[in-house]
């Protein structure tokens, strides 16, 4: 399988290649040159197989070339053996139509480690076969940069360095961090806001001096990989709930736009999906987008659900590059334009190729607190409140009583222990895997907000491309 970048001047890769690059040279996110897809079937043959043996199936034709099915198959046995439920992703009825796609069950408790345990195990394999090594620079205001660290801990060819500003985010989500000891994890707290931290690591990678030493890379979600490992939780689901016979709609609390671009990408391969629920919370560029076709960013307010605090969601570009008809030169002068004026409009066939499968809700604090309290009550479930956003969109959409609604739980509600006890009156306890986090002992470096000390820092413990 070929890759190509949204923005059409970058070379094609293939899927090692498009691995350890993330972003594409000319500032694109790389997609496959066409959509493999699944006859009605060789869907209906994917029932009931084990997670990692169906994660094999559903991967196979995006890695070909630089994976056989046996190597694959390894990699998923391994990746989701880390899973403290034997399903990997249960799905979990709350009334008649409602349903929670639980993906919390990995070692950080978000649904990110069901994507970033494997791409942790592929940048290993790449790396050995092509004996160089990788320099991951992040800056995390929580979910990513546990769960990314945790995927790398140990791994031969990776080192990765994670900022996050000192003392603005939460105790559980700092001790993700900075309690696992692995020579390869450096934590940097630094002084100063997420803002801050972001803007040094921007410039890092533009950086000369750094890239000519280093191999750069990113572990965010405009890496394709990450996505590819999302596709295969739709197809589990939906396999459950009658699929291929039988359509399924989703909810998916967003932000990057890349968990639900997942689900565009299962239904491209065959999966018959009836809609895609676009959930944002107050910060709604993707709603506005979605309904009148504005898309156009605004400043970002701080809500419960700080995951989903974006106003640009990277992903969405990839839906625009397949949506307006693949053209890369348009969507480059497009997105140039957004690059300068923070707004666009989408085009007309943009808005129609979208509206075919998306529909979207936004959802202020008040709908948080009533969604978590509704499956409280319905049900005796305890949701986080990224998994609230996602559950007020779900019962706000007007859907046949005949189609199953999955909201995805993306987020252990013990991670947000505030908001769940506010609206239920139940404080949430870490699962027993990781209750001993406040026991551990944490490590992790202090700098100053100066992006001189941070590159210090960083040029004398990488190790150099190889
Ligand atoms: C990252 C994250 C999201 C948003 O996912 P995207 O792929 O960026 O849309 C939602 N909920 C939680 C808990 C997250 O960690």
């Amino acid at each position: 399988m070929q890759y190509i970048s949204t923005r059409g001047s970058a070379p094609a890769l293939d899927f090692e290649g498009v691995t350890l690059a993330g972003l594409a040279s000319d500032g694109g996110l790389y997609l496959p040159t066409e959509w493999p897809r699944f006859s009605e079937t060789e869907i209906a043959d994917m029932a009931g197989l084990p997670y990692a043996e169906l994660a094999t199936r559903v991967m196979l034709p995006f890695v070909e070339g630089s994976l056989s099915e046996d190597e694959l198959r390894a990699l998923c046995k391994q990746a989701y053996s880390r899973f403290a439920h034997d399903a990997v992703t249960p799905l979990i009825q709350l009334d008649h139509q409602q349903w929670l796609l639980e993906l919390f069950h990995g070692p950080t408790l978000a649904f990110k480690d069901v994507a970033l345990q494997l791409l942790g195990l592929l940048f290993e394999t790449f790396l050995s076969r092509r004996k160089s090594n990788l320099t991951i620079i992040g800056a995390t205001s929580g979910d990513t940069g546990s769960a990314a660290i945790d995927a790398v801990a140990g791994r031969d060819g990776v080192d990765i360095f994670m900022l996050h500003p000192k003392g603005r985010v939460s105790d559980v989500q700092r001790r993700q961090m900075t309690t696992v000891r692995a020579p390869n994890v450096h934590n940097i707290a630094i002084d100063g806001s997420f803002d801050d931290a972001q803007a040094m690591v921007k410039r890092m990678f533009g950086d000369a001096e750094m890239t000519s030493r280093f191999n750069i890379g990113a572990v965010n979600s405009i890496n394709w990989a990450r996505l590819m490992a999302q596709v295969v939780y739709y197809f589990a689901s939906a396999l459950q709930l009658g699929a291929p016979h039988r359509q399924v709609a989703y909810s998916v609390p967003t932000g990057n736009f890349g968990d639900v671009f997942a689900g565009y990408v299962a239904a491209q391969m065959g999966l018959p999906i009836a809609q895609l629920v676009v959930a944002t919370n107050v910060n709604d560029i993707l709603h506005r987008a979605l309904s009148d076709g504005d898309y156009s960013a605004g400043g970002v307010t701080p809500t419960d659900t700080p995951s989903m605090d974006i106003q640009v969601s990277s992903n969405f570009e990839r839906l625009l590059f397949d949506c307006g008809g693949r053209d890369g030169a348009a969507l480059a002068e497009q997105m140039r334009g957004f690059e300068v004026s923070k707004a666009m409009q989408l085009t007309n066939s943009q808005r129609e190729g979208a509206s075919a499968l998306f529909t979207s809700a936004r959802a202020d604090q008040q709908d948080v607190l009533q969604a978590l309290r509704w499956a409280h009550e319905r049900s005796g479930e305890v949701i986080d409140p990224h998994t609230a956003v996602g559950l007020h969109a779900a019962l706000a959409t007007d859907l046949n009583a005949s189609i199953p609604m999955v909201t995805l739980a993306t987020a252990h509600p013990a991670k947000f222990p505030d908001a769940v006890e506010r609206a239920t009156g139940l404080r949430p306890n870490l699962p027993a895997r990781v209750g001993d986090l406040f026991a551990r002992e944490e490590a992790f470096s202090e700098l100053p907000g100066e992006y001189d000390a941070v590159k210090a820092f960083v040029s004398e413990r990488a190790s150099p491309a190889g």
